[in-house]
């Protein structure tokens, strides 16, 4: 049966698998550090009360359909996967999912660091995001708009200093929106006052394990054959802003070039319409659809809905 090597069980990785699956019948070899998928797009819902943050913790032991090693991969030889503590993981197809690399303190990019954060903005009556880097880790826009739901009496707002043109063009629609609905807009630093808190928005870089692959924009194969690359670290490679919807069509292609591959012995993909090579401004709409139309909570929810019963179900 052909092996299939998944590096990185978040969102990609486990649509890349589910998709994948649904397709065809494959061994599929899941290495994560983790012991749980963590579903991070929905982290915004759980600081708008609609769901408890463990919730989104899904245990990888609970994955039936797929082989779970629990460490870190260290590089990559061929179609091999050094890892940390163990012996390299081969395949006849590797898949890259690690994500972005992220810098920062304020970690609300997983879900315990979400939770530290959740009990300082408990705590306060004025919360500041303060946006000062070329790519932020996306997330903290929709965070700000569930503290608000929640707590009407509490200030928030987002001092957008610094921030790259891209993103900007992803945060537009978004922020005046925003701002009718009582979130503070600015782009200045916020004045200094003793017991508000302050949100450095922390930043992403391409992930170092695929510091030398280039995915092909069309296909997301790097340069190794049969070793793809896909979401957040392959985004990041093409120069187009790190969000869940751009992670999902990529692992949604990959999987569809795989099956092909197996059962027809070449590569047939039905390519979406608004795919990156034939349409930049549509995709990147398309993108952003979620991310501006302004009920991003009860979007999640049903996002999350979905993920729970159908994608971690059927690899259940
Ligand atoms: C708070 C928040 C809200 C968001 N809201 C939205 C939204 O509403 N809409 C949207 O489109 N996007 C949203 N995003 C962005 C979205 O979550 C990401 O684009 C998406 O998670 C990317 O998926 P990924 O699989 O590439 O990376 P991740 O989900 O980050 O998963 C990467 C995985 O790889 C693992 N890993 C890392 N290094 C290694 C290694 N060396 N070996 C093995 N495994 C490794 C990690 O442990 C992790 O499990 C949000 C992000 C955040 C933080």
């Amino acid at each position: 049966m052909t092996k299939v090597v998944v590096v990185g069980g978040g969102i990609a990785g486990i649509y890349f698998a589910y998709r994948l699956l649904q397709l065809v019948d494959a061994r599929v070899v899941l290495i994560e550090p983790k012991e749980n998928h963590e579903f991070v797009i929905g982290i915004p819902m759980a600081f708008g009360g609609l769901i408890d943050f463990d919730q989104l913790l899904f245990p990888l032991s609970q994955l039936r359909r797929v082989i779970h090693v629990r460490d870190n991969a260290k590089a990559l030889d061929g179609k091999c996967v050094r890892l940390a503590s163990m012996p390299s993981v081969c395949g006849d197809y590797v898949v890259l999912a690690p994500g972005a690399y992220k810098l920062g303190s304020v970690e609300y990019w997983n879900v315990e660091g979400a939770k530290k954060l959740w009990n300082n903005v408990e705590k306060a009556q004025s919360i500041h995001f303060i946006v000062n880097e070329l790519n932020p880790v996306i997330g903290f826009q929709e965070i700000a708009y569930a503290i608000k739901t929640r707590f009407p009496e509490k200030r928030v707002s987002i001092h957008l200093v610094y921030v790259a043109d891209d993103y900007r063009f992803l945060l537009n629609p978004w922020m005046t929106w925003a701002e009718g609905k009582g979130i503070e807009i600015s782009e200045d630093p916020p004045q200094h006052r003793p017991g508000d808190l302050y949100i450095s928005v922390p930043s992403v870089r391409p992930h170092p394990l695929v510091a030398d692959l280039e995915p092909d924009p069309a296909t997301m194969e790097t340069q190794l054959e049969r070793v793809y690359l896909i979401g957040d670290a392959a985004l990041l490679k093409l120069g187009l802003p790190p969000i869940g919807w751009g992670a999902l069509w990529q692992a949604s292609l990959v999987a569809q070039a795989v099956a092909s591959e197996i059962t027809r012995g070449y590569i047939e993909v039905e390519p979406d319409i608004w795919s990156s090579m034939s349409d930049p401004e549509k995709f990147k709409n398309w993108l952003t659809y979620r991310m501006t139309s302004g009920t991003p909570l009860i979007h999640l929810k049903g996002l999350y809905d979905t993920w729970a019963n159908k994608v971690v179900k059927t690899l259940s």
